[in-house]
């Protein structure tokens, strides 16, 4: 893959739109920063890697995108200290991640290098968009879709991989009520559950619609199989405190492997917890929340961070689950991921990419 940062041509916008944005009240992913970043795929390598101003894509209707979905993407933030010093949190899982989405959707990969290289070229540039405010960030969103102009179903010969961010405040405002589902399924074994792929959020849609019209603001998905077994929450994974113990379902090819649950666990272990990746049945938690073993439950994810869960929805019946107290775990390792990020606290598992 013949491409180098050094051919990277940078076209700023002539005037910033920075002015116009409400800092105060900042949705979720409704803002876009003024620059992006696009390459091309032809000829069996990447070319022309450009950032330039934000703006419409022109395509043809044909492209193939459009009608079979071939895309994957990556979902990460950029943080801004006091002393303007901005971070990255573990980029190269999400490189990595993105090579491994890309390759079981037949999409060409990116050196992981070269894909960090990019983020930070654009964070860089861009960077008076990432807010300090706390809990606030650069929502980083790089993706690969696949342009040939072609109706007929095989892997495109041409993708385009871009990169755009927008100024982010918090996901969820407060603890979350979630439903767990068993009718239908998020992925099964074999399938693409474990990949960032459009697919994937397109046909969670519908079930948690449904779910939403019953107030419930995310899914827990179970197995495809028997959806006896707790899988994810589909934009979050999900972790349990059961007694001392820190539990999470394994990962697999039905879970994305998380890259905030994955640091949770590793701080629980590091302080002292008990931490368990396994199997968790649905009828284990409910009979946790009986015995008031179940200390908390929340979701993982970049997007929100933390998000910790107040009611866990069974065949129609509601479990209220203890949130809310700054002596939970979540709250703990929440402040301290935040604390992480912002590099308060020593870079003691060298996770920070600063510049
Ligand atoms: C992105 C995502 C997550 C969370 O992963 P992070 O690396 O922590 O952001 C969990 N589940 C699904 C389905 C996701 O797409």
């Amino acid at each position: 893959m013949a491409t180098s940062t050094t051919q990277l041509e940078i076209t700023k916008v002539s005037k910033s739109r920075i002015n116009e944005v409400d800092w105060v009240n900042l949705p979720f992913g409704k803002v876009f920063s003024d620059h992006m970043l696009v390459m091309d795929y032809e000829n069996e390598t990447w070319a022309k890697p450009a950032i330039k101003p934000f703006e419409n894509l022109s395509l043809t209707p044909a492209t193939s995108v459009l009608h079979y979905g071939q895309t994957v993407f990556e979902g990460m933030k950029a943080y801004r200290n006091k002393e303007g010093e901005v971070s990255l949190f573990r980029a190269i899982e999400n490189a990595k991640r993105f090579n491994q989405s890309a390759k079981r959707m037949c999409m060409p990969t990116i050196p992981t290098a070269l894909f960090i290289n990019y983020v930070k070229e654009l964070v860089s540039l861009d960077r008076n968009w990432i807010p300090t405010e706390e809990g606030h960030s650069l929502y980083i969103r790089p993706f690969m879709i696949a342009t040939d102009p072609y109706v007929g179903i095989r892997p495109s010969a041409t993708y385009k991989f871009m990169i755009f961010t927008c100024p982010v405040g918090k996901y969820y405002s407060e603890p979350v009520s979630v439903k767990i589902e068993t009718e239908y399924t998020r992925a099964a074994q074999g399938g693409t559950g474990y990949a960032k792929a459009g697919g994937n959020y397109a046909s969670s849609l519908y079930p948690a619609k449904l779910a939403a019209e019953q107030g419930y603001q995310q899914l827990i998905w179970t197995d495809a199989k028997e959806h006896k077994y707790i899988e994810e929450a589909g934009t979050m994974n999900v972790i349990f405190q059961v007694g001392n113990k820190i539990i999470t379902p394994k990962s697999s090819d039905t879970i994305l492997d998380g890259i905030t649950r994955k640091s949770v666990m590793e701080i629980a272990k590091d302080w002292g917890y008990e931490t368990e990746e396994r199997q968790i049945s649905v009828a284990e938690i409910i009979t946790a929340i009986k015995n008031n073993e179940l200390k908390e439950a929340f979701g993982a994810g970049t997007a929100a961070t933390i998000a910790p869960i107040k009611i866990i929805s069974f065949e129609g019946v509601d479990y209220k689950i203890p949130n809310g107290k700054n002596d939970l775990f979540s709250a703990k390792v929440l402040n301290y991921l935040n604390e992480y990020k912002l590099g308060k606290v020593e870079d003691k598992y060298n996770w920070i990419l600063k510049f």
